[in-house]
C-alpha cells in the first residue's frame, strides 16, 4: 500500500511512516466524525483509513448520528467557533451532550488511540474508557465567540492532546497541542492523473463548454466560502476578459445551511448563461478532478477556512490558484510564488485577470505549486504526523528519538 506512494511522496516521509507503522502495528486506532460524505474531514478519512490498515494498525472509522436539531446546533457551534455571533441556550448545549451520550452507548469507543474530529463529537470524551484521546480541530478558530469556545473547551481540555491545522488556531490549553496541516491523496480519484478523453467526457456530460477560459471554485455552499464574492469578482473580470465561471459543490449531511446558501447563489447569478452552478452528488471525485484539470484559474475565496483542501487539490494539478488570505490557505499559497492571496472581491478580480492575461506566469506558478504540495501536503506526511503524536503520547517522558 505504502509502496504505491514511492516516487510520488518524499522518501523521508515514507521511511518514517513505515517505522512508526511497525511500532504501532496491531494496536487499534479509532476515528470519529459526523459525516461520511461532504467536506474535507470525510475526504481525508476515506483515504487515510485504508493506509493505516495497510500499515497493520487496526483502524476503524465511526460516524455519530443525530437529529436535525443536533446538526442545527452543531452548525451554529461551527459558525460561532469561526467568529459568527450565535445565540446559545443551556438547552442547546444539553442536546449536544445528550446526542453524544446516545452515540457513546451505541459505538465501540474502545481503542488504543481515538481521534475525535471537530466539535460535533467532542463530548464523547466523557465516555472514554482507555487509550489516548486526541481532539482534532479542522475549523478556523482564530477568532471564536468566547462563550461558545469556552463551553466547548470544557470537553476539549479533557483530551490527552489537541491538534490544529494552523499554529494561529492553537489555544492556551493545559494539554499538549500539535499543529498538523491536512493533506490530499495523490492516488485518489480526486487527484490521480486523468487522460484528456476522461476530462473531455466529464466536461461534456456536465455541459461545461471548454471553448473559453474556465474560472472554477469547488466548495460546499457555505457563506464562509464566499460564493457570492466569487460571482462578484467574475462579473468584474467579464467586463474585460471572455471566460466562464463554474461553482461546483454538494451538500454535506452535517451541514443544514447548504440549501439556503445554494438558493442565494442561484439568485445572485440570476440567469447569466456563463455562470454554471453545479450541485454535485456525494462522491463526485472524478468529476471534480476533471473540472479542476480543465480549469484555467482556480479560486478558493474563503472568508474563514480551516485549511482549504481544494487549494492543494488545485495546486497538485499545477493550476494557478487564488485564495482568501485566511486560515490554512496562506500555508499553501506562498503569495506570488505558488499563487495569490486576496483580501477582497476587487483583489480576486485583479488576480484572475492577471492569470488570464499571463499564461506563462500562470503556468510557472502552477508548476511551483505542485512541487510545494508534494513536499508538504500529501497524505503520507499527515499520516506520519498522526502516528508520531500517538507514538509520542504513548512514550511520554521516555527518550524516543531512536525509532
Ligand atoms: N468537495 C467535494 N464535493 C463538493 C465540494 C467539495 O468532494 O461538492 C471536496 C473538495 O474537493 C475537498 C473537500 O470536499 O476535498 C472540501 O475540503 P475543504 O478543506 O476545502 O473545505 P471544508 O468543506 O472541509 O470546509
Amino acid at each position: 500500500m505504502i509502496s504505491q506512494y514511492s516516487g510520488i511522496s518524499p522518501t523521508g516521509d515514507l521511511l518514517l511512516l513505515q517505522k512508526l507503522g511497525a511500532k504501532l502495528r496491531k494496536k487499534s486506532f479509532l476515528h470519529v466524525n459526523s459525516t461520511k460524505a461532504g467536506g474535507g474531514v470525510a475526504e481525508i478519512l476515506q483515504r487515510m483509513i485504508p493506509i493505516l490498515n495497510g500499515l497493520g494498525i487496526n483502524t476503524r472509522w465511526e460516524i455519530i448520528e443525530g437529529d436535525d436539531r443536533f446538526f442545527d446546533i452543531t452548525k451554529k457551534i461551527h459558525n460561532a467557533m469561526q467568529g459568527n455571533p450565535e445565540k446559545f441556550t443551556k438547552d442547546m448545549w444539553d442536546h449536544h451532550y445528550e446526542i453524544n451520550r446516545m452515540n457513546a452507548a451505541k459505538l465501540d469507543l474502545d481503542a488504543n488511540a481515538v481521534l475525535i474530529h471537530d466539535p460535533q463529537p467532542a463530548p464523547l470524551i466523557k465516555f472514554r474508557k482507555k487509550g489516548k484521546w486526541i481532539w482534532r480541530c479542522h475549523i478556523d478558530v482564530s477568532n471564536p465567540v468566547k462563550e461558545v469556545c469556552d463551553h466547548l473547551m470544557r470537553y476539549c481540555s479533557k483530551y490527552q492532546a489537541a491538534v490544529f491545522s494552523v499554529a494561529r488556531f492553537a489555544r492556551a490549553m493545559a494539554i499538549d497541542e500539535f499543529i498538523i496541516p491536512p493533506s490530499i491523496d495523490p492516488l485518489s480519484d480526486k487527484n490521480r492523473d486523468l487522460t484528456a478523453e476522461e476530462i473531455n467526457e466529464t466536461m461534456d456530460r456536465l455541459k461545461i463548454p471548454q471553448d473559453r477560459p474556465i474560472i472554477l471554485q469547488v466548495s460546499r455552499f457555505d457563506r464562509f466560502k464566499d460564493p457570492v464574492g466569487v460571482i462578484e469578482a467574475y462579473k468584474t473580470v467579464r467586463k474585460y476578459n471572455d471566460c466562464i465561471l463554474v461553482l461546483a459543490g454538494s451538500p454535506a449531511t452535517d451541514d443544514p445551511e447548504g440549501e439556503i446558501v445554494l438558493n442565494e447563489v442561484r439568485e445572485y447569478a440570476a440567469d447569466d448563461p456563463d455562470i454554471h452552478i453545479l450541485l454535485l452528488p456525494p462522491f463526485s471525485d472524478r468529476d471534480i478532478n476533471a473540472m479542476q484539470r480543465a480549469a484555467t484559474v482556480i479560486l478558493q475565496k474563503s472568508l474563514k477556512e480551516g485549511f482549504g483542501l481544494t487549494v492543494s487539490e488545485a495546486m497538485w494539478k499545477a493550476k494557478p490558484v487564488i485564495g482568501g488570505a485566511v486560515g490554512g490557505i496562506p500555508l499553501q499559497i506562498v503569495h506570488g510564488a505558488t499563487g495569490f492571496l486576496v483580501h477582497s472581491v476587487e483583489g480576486a478580480a485583479f488576480r484572475i485577470r492577471q492569470f488570464l492575461n499571463n499564461p506563462e506566469m500562470a503556468w510557472r506558478m502552477g508548476e511551483k505549486g505542485r512541487e510545494y504540495v508534494r513536499k508538504n501536503f500529501l497524505i503520507t506526511r499527515q499520516t506520519r504526523d498522526y502516528l508520531s503524536i500517538w507514538y509520542s503520547l504513548e512514550n511520554k517522558g521516555r527518550n524516543i528519538l531512536e525509532l
